[in-house]
C-alpha cells in the first residue's frame, strides 16, 4: 500500500511528488504518455521565477530527476479507474491495481485541436496553443487568434501589444468571452476581427505561411500569417474519475485553491482543476499545495 499515488507526471504531478517524499511519505506516480505534461511542447521558458530560458523538455527532466532522486517510483500506465472503499482508495490502471491511502489527481488537460491538416506538423512550426508561452517569438510579425472565448480574447490583446498585426478568427457573430475584452480589441487598430468565420486550410512550405479563412457565406480568402495560436478551449483529462469526483460543465474538477475535491483524501493539482490562470508556475504551485494537503490527510488518518 502506498500512502500517495499521484495520477500524472507533470509539473503539478512532480512537484506534488517532490514535497511528498520531502514528507517521507512513499509516492507512486503513473503517467499515461510521456513526463512533463505540456510543457513539453514549449521550446523556450521564459516567465518561470529564476529560470531565464530553458526549454520545456529540459524542465521537465530535471524534474523529474529531481522527484526520482527523492525516491519518487515512477511508472508508465495509465489511470483508468479510482475506487473509494472508506479510507482505502484504489487506482485502478490498464496493468495494475494500487491501493494508497491518499491520490492527486494532476491529469492535466489537452488543448483542443482545430482538427487540420498538418496542424500537428505545424506545431513549434507557427502554430501555437499558448500566447503568453510562444507570443514573444512572433514580436513585430502578423499573427491569427481562433477562437471567441476568453483565453482567445485575451490572447489577441497580448499578441496585439507585440505583433505587427493581430486577426481574429471567431466562427460566430458574437464572443463568448467578456464584453470588455472584445470591446478593448475592436479600439486595436492592429487587430482586425474575421467574425462568422472558420480556419479551413494551413498553408506551409516548412513552416506555417498564412491561413485559408472561410466564412459563413461561402467566400474564401487566405491571409498570409507567420503564426496562428489556435484558442477554442481545452479538454480537461477526467473523464476516467467523473463518476466520483465532481467536476464543473467544462470537465474540469471542482476543486478550489486548497486543491481538495469532494472526496476527502483525493486531492486536484494542476490545469485539471477550475482556476484562472494555467501557467507552469500555477501547476507547480497545485502540487506542493495539494501535496501538503496530502500529507496532512495521510497523518490524520
Ligand atoms: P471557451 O470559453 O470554451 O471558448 C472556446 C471558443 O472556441 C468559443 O468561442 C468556441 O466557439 C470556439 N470553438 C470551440 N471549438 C471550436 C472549433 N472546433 N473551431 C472553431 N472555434 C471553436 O474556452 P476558453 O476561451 O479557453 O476559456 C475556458 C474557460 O476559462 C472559460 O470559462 C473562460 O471564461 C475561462 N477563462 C477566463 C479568463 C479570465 O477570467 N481572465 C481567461 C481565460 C479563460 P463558440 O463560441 O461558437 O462556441
Amino acid at each position: 500500500m502506498y500512502d500517495l499515488v499521484i495520477i500524472g507526471a507533470g509539473p503539478a504531478g512532480l512537484t506534488a511528488a517532490v514535497y511528498a517524499r520531502r514528507a517521507a511519505k512513499s509516492v507512486l506516480v503513473l503517467e499515461a504518455k510521456s513526463y512533463g505534461g505540456q510543457i513539453i511542447n514549449t521550446p523556450d521558458i521564459e516567465n518561470f521565477p529564476a529560470a531565464m530560458h530553458i526549454s520545456g523538455v529540459e524542465f521537465a527532466q530535471r524534474l523529474y530527476e529531481q522527484a526520482k532522486e527523492l525516491g519518487a517510483q515512477i511508472v508508465f500506465e495509465k489511470a483508468v479507474e479510482l475506487k473509494i472503499d472508506g479510507k482505502e482508495k484504489t487506482v485502478v490502471t490498464n496493468k495494475a491495481q494500487y491501493p494508497c491511502r491518499a491520490v492527486i489527481l494532476a491529469t492535466g488537460s489537452e488543448n483542443r485541436k482545430l482538427g487540420l491538416a498538418d496542424e500537428d506538423r505545424l506545431v513549434g512550426r507557427g502554430v501555437s496553443y499558448c500566447a503568453t508561452c510562444d507570443g514573444a517569438f512572433f514580436r513585430k510579425k502578423t499573427v491569427a487568434v481562433v477562437g471567441g472565448g476568453n483565453t482567445a480574447l485575451e490572447d489577441a490583446l497580448y499578441l496585439s501589444d507585440l505583433c505587427e498585426k493581430v486577426y481574429l478568427i471567431h466562427r460566430r457573430g458574437a464572443f463568448r468571452g467578456e464584453e470588455a475584452s472584445a470591446a478593448r480589441l475592436k479600439a486595436r487598430e492592429n487587430v482586425e476581427l474575421l467574425l462568422n468565420s472558420r480556419v479551413t486550410r494551413l498553408l506551409s512550405e516548412k513552416r506555417l505561411t498564412g491561413v485559408e479563412v472561410t466564412n459563413t457565406d461561402g467566400e474564401v480568402r487566405v491571409i498570409p500569417v507567420n503564426g496562428l495560436f489556435v484558442a477554442v478551449g481545452r479538454i480537461p483529462e477526467n473523464q476516467n474519475f467523473s463518476s466520483l469526483i465532481r467536476l464543473d460543465e467544462g470537465g474540469y474538477i471542482l476543486a478550489g485553491e486548497d486543491c481538495r475535491t469532494n472526496v476527502p483524501g483525493v486531492f486536484a493539482a494542476g490545469d485539471n482543476r477550475t482556476k484562472a490562470v494555467r501557467q507552469l508556475v500555477t501547476a507547480a504551485s497545485d502540487g506542493a499545495v495539494a501535496a501538503t494537503a496530502a500529507v496532512q490527510y495521510i497523518n490524520e488518518q
